[in-house]
């Protein structure tokens, strides 16, 4: 069952949600899990994508048989998700080894073998393109995740020059049915972009536009499932307390999807949300006003988001009651010094983290009491962040395979001018 968040009691199908992205009324759809009760410890005694597909299963209903339902989840979710113990006691739940090294890889994966079983039920005459804009991570995400398939075009948008290198080669150099625009223009461009061809109806039929960004429910869904391989990895400690779990946040997608899974009977003992300089929602936390403004550039880039959309369900989630939500949750931030001084400290207790993991680290000791113990989730391969760790440590981080095949082809972006009539001749001339 489905919710819409600024109209509780207005229900809809899972499909239909994924297929709309976004209600048509406004507000975001907010899913409400049955809790798993009694069948937990069996649920984490099954392997990780086995029992995300149980999970999964329980959570979107019928709508999709449960055999074929499984077989999706077990291609999209084909591999490790380690739990890593660190000498000071805290885990590391590594997200990053996905074929993008980024923890975007589980709700892209499953949102496109989603879309692509909708697809093959009733078979359009003309392609769907996913239209996403990128400021790094999802596009290529996104990119690699429809890449070869069937049915399916993709178009990512990226700011000309503001993304890295390495992040552009794995969604610009893909070539097939994925094309990269490089904008003349700012990520806020690209995203305008998105958002006036998705209001340009001729446009979007012609094309059956489909959105495939964080709010999207299918990629919510997924991220739940992960959540469970802490305490799956936990079982062997028997009689370890619920754990404190610390999630880096930008769009706030993530810590969503922890809070749901702790409704649907994850032992948690609270959750602490870390963000970078970007600190909307940590100030709001301690009281100022909630105000959105434009992101500041950090370290921690997949995390630099000033306007969270995912912070509405999170609200919602809370019955909109700031003292709830305060009461639950704890919360901090971390400068880009920071970061440094924390990846150093890392390093030298023998733990290689990315900058976004780095800021979970430190504030989730920050806010660890005694007696408890803490979990972060760990969103990005140290090696998308090579640069800032050779500046930082001075050490090279190897390429894992799936990157440096990425950073040795060729580029294939193609110039975009910042403007809606530039998107639409492009995509109509697509053949
Ligand atoms: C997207 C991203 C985040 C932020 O996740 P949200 O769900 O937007 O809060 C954190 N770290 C990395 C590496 C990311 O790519």
């Amino acid at each position: 069952m489905l919710v819409v968040t600024n109209r509780p009691g207005d229900p809809t199908t899972f499909l239909d949600a994924v297929r709309r992205s976004v209600p048509p009324g406004g507000g975001l759809y907010l899913p409400q899990l049955e809790p798993v009760g009694a069948d937990l410890d069996r649920l984490l005694a099954l392997p990780f994508a086995e029992r995300s597909a149980e999970l999964l299963a329980r959570f979107i209903g019928d709508e999709i048989p449960k055999d074929e339902l499984r077989a999706l989840v077990h291609d999209a979710f084909d591999f490790p998700v380690p739990l890593v113990p660190l000498p000071d006691g805290t885990s590391v739940l590594e997200l990053f080894h996905g074929p993008t090294l980024a923890f975007k890889d589980f709700g892209a994966r499953f949102l496109a073998r989603i879309l692509q079983w909708d697809a093959r039920r009733a078979p359009a005459s003309r392609p769907r393109t996913i239209l996403t804009a990128t400021s790094g991570d999802t596009g290529a995400a996104v990119a690699q995740a429809f890449f070869g398939l069937e049915g399916f075009r993709v178009a990512v948008l990226y700011p000309a020059g503001r993304v890295s290198p390495l992040q552009e080669r794995q969604f610009a150099t893909l070539g097939g049915n994925v094309r990269a625009f490089a904008v003349q223009g700012s990520f806020d461009d690209c995203q305008a972009l998105v958002k006036g061809a998705f209001a340009d109806e001729g446009l979007a039929r012609r094309h059956g536009l489909t959105s495939a960004n964080s709010i999207n429910l299918a990629r919510l869904l997924a991220q739940v499932a992960y959540y469970f391989e802490i305490a799956a990895g936990r079982r062997a400690r028997d009689g370890a307390p619920a754990p404190v779990v610390c999630v880096p946040s930008g769009n706030f997608g993530n810590l969503c999807a922890g809070l749901l899974a702790a409704r649907a009977g994850l032992p948690v003992r609270t959750f602490v949300l870390a963000t970078n300089a970007n600190t909307t929602v940590p100030e709001y936390l301690d009281g100022l006003a909630y105000r959105p403004r434009p992101s500041l550039a950090t370290l921690s880039n997949a995390m630099d988001v000033g306007a969270p959309n995912n912070w509405e369900r999170i609200e919602a989630l809370f019955g909109g009651e700031l003292r709830a939500l305060r009461s639950a949750l704890r919360w901090g931030s971390l400068t880009d010094d920071g970061t440094l001084e924390e990846i150093e400290a890392l390093y030298r207790a023998g733990y290689l983290a990315d900058p976004h993991t780095a800021v979970a680290h430190a504030v989730l000791c920050a806010r660890l009491k005694p007696g408890e113990s803490g979990v972060l989730l760990a969103t990005a391969h140290p090696a998308k962040f090579g640069g800032v760790l050779r500046d930082a440590l001075g050490v090279e981080v190897p390429l894992p395979p799936a990157l440096a095949a990425a950073a040795a082809r060729p580029l294939c972006a193609e110039p975009l001018g910042n403007d809606p009539r530039a998107l639409a001749a492009a995509l109509d001339g697509w053949s």
